[in-house]
């Protein structure tokens, strides 16, 4: 019989987090400050510790994960590595679906990977308080256990949207002790500008992040700093544990690489968390597929363009070297509201630059599809974001099935959808829509992208 569940032992958890900025074959572009200067340590350090800036800019391949970090880790880590047999009968496919669930973690997804890290490194460096935004509730989420565990305190501005349908999410912060507030807000600068402009705005996590930050540099304490459940280097290497873990998992069944890795992607850090350790393999000559799939509604790797842009609207972020449609973009009130995020990763953007990864892109309606089709083989409840990921693998299970090979597809469940039901209803009720976003709307957003740094598309041409 197949073995379904793979585990390791907690002895053979990784110790070391892997960092893709060590082997990418061109150097990474840096982020830049408005008037083109590259952004220094010492201008990021009234919004994080110094010592995630350090890793924020380190290109040490291996770094080592504090030991009272796998200590709480170990909670619910090393995750199990699945494998989807019912789903793979169901497609009479010769595909062999694999995947990592990360479902499990006290806040029900990947992300406490790292904020149980980031609370650790600001600990570390005498920060009482953390600031952060969240977009469907689980970055939130996530931020407010870890801050719990080592006793610090957390705001969480969390996108209006959000916060009005999935009110579940904002308790479950409270329970943790976290202070959840809508936004745009009146508590700063930026939530009332928009609010002049835009009364009615559903919100965005551009908008969120120019919240929180502005609520940490403006603490009169200097004991506030932010944190950021996405996109940036030191967020993709703390989640690099995942893809390391299933690295082992499957020598254990007898498989070197997966031909196919799938993740879905908001700002990138999940799907990265799985990749990269493959990445790797496959700058040293491996054959792998690697496919990060984003949302139609909020489309950046695959319509928007590789450009120095802000993380957020108030441009408090540096110039960061990205896939964006435009800080400014206000994506459409889907569900998987962790996709709602208008740029991606850099580490993420310039792989895909190189070639390495080639984005696709997928529409509410068959995400939804794809979750129901999960929940009715594999039994589980995923996560509206992870759905994604899962329509993307039923489709590369179909391609497999045609082209009657034998492929191994790895992916990875980013979370579970238990708090997300409103979703499933309104697709069960055929009421839930389409999620494209006009091409026009996309134009005048890229637009107003700022160009006056040029972001050069450097590549080997080897992929
Ligand atoms: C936040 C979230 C995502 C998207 O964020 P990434 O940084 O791209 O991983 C995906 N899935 C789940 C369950 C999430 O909570």
């Amino acid at each position: 019989m197949d073995q379904i569940k793979i585990f390791l032992d907690e002895k053979d958890m990784p110790r070391q987090w892997y960092n893709l900025a060590a082997d990418l074959p061109t150097p990474m572009l840096p982020p830049l400050t408005p008037d083109g200067q590259i952004v220094t340590p010492e201008m990021l350090a009234p919004v994080f510790p110094r010592n995630l800036i350090d890793q924020e800019m380190s290109t040490k391949r291996w770094i080592d994960i504090p030991e009272e970090v796998q200590q709480v880790l170990y909670q619910w880590r090393p995750a199990p590595l699945r494998r989807a047999v019912n789903l793979e009968k169901f497609l009479k496919t010769p595909a062999k679906i694999y995947y990592k669930d990360e479902s499990i973690s006290p806040a029900g997804s990947h992300k406490t990977n790292t904020s149980v890290a980031q609370a650790w490194y600001n600990k570390q460096a005498g920060v009482k308080s953390l600031t952060t935004e969240t977009g469907a509730g689980q970055w939130g989420t996530a931020l407010a256990f870890a801050c719990h565990v080592f006793g610090l305190e957390c705001k969480v501005f969390m996108v209006r949207v959000s916060f009005e349908q999935k009110p579940l999410r904002k308790i479950m912060m409270g329970l943790w002790n976290a202070k959840c507030i809508s936004s745009p807000s009146m508590e700063t600068q930026a939530g009332r500008a928009v609010l002049a402009e835009m009364p009615d705005t559903p919100g965005s996590l551009g908008i969120a992040i120019s919240e929180a930050v502005e609520a940490a540099v403006t603490d009169k304490t200097g004991k506030t700093r932010y944190a950021l459940g996405s996109v940036l280097n030191h967020v993709l290497l703390h989640q690099t544990i995942i893809g390391l873990e299933a690295q082992k998992q499957l020598k254990k069944v007898g498989i070197k690489n997966p031909d196919i890795v799938i993740g879905c992607a908001g700002g990138g850090s999940n799907f990265a968390g799985i990749a990269f350790p493959f990445t790797r393999e496959k700058i040293h000559g491996a054959k792998i597929e690697i496919i990060p799939v984003e949302s139609a509604a909020c489309p950046k790797m695959t319509k928007g363009r590789f450009a120095y842009d802000h993380g957020d609207i108030a441009a408090m972020t540096p110039l960061l070297p990205m896939h964006t449609l435009g800080s400014h973009f206000v994506p459409p009130a889907i569900h998987a509201g962790g996709l709602r995020y208008h740029g991606m990763a850099p580490l993420v953007s310039q792989a895909i630059v190189e070639g390495l990864m080639k984005p696709q892109v997928v529409d509410q309606l068959h995400s939804y599809e794809a979750a129901i089709i999960w929940a009715r083989t594999e039994g589980f409840v995923i996560a509206p974001e992870t759905s994604n990921a899962v329509a993307c693998v039923i489709n590369e299970a179909k391609k497999a099935k045609k082209e009657g090979k034998e492929k191994v597809i790895l992916f990875n469940l980013s979370g579970h959808g238990l708090l997300d039901l409103a979703g499933y209803d309104k697709y069960l009720s055929g009421k839930l829509e389409s999620s494209k976003v006009p091409h026009d709307e996309i134009k005048r957003s890229l637009a107003r992208v700022q160009v006056a740094h040029k972001a050069p598309a450097r590549k080997t041409g080897k992929w």
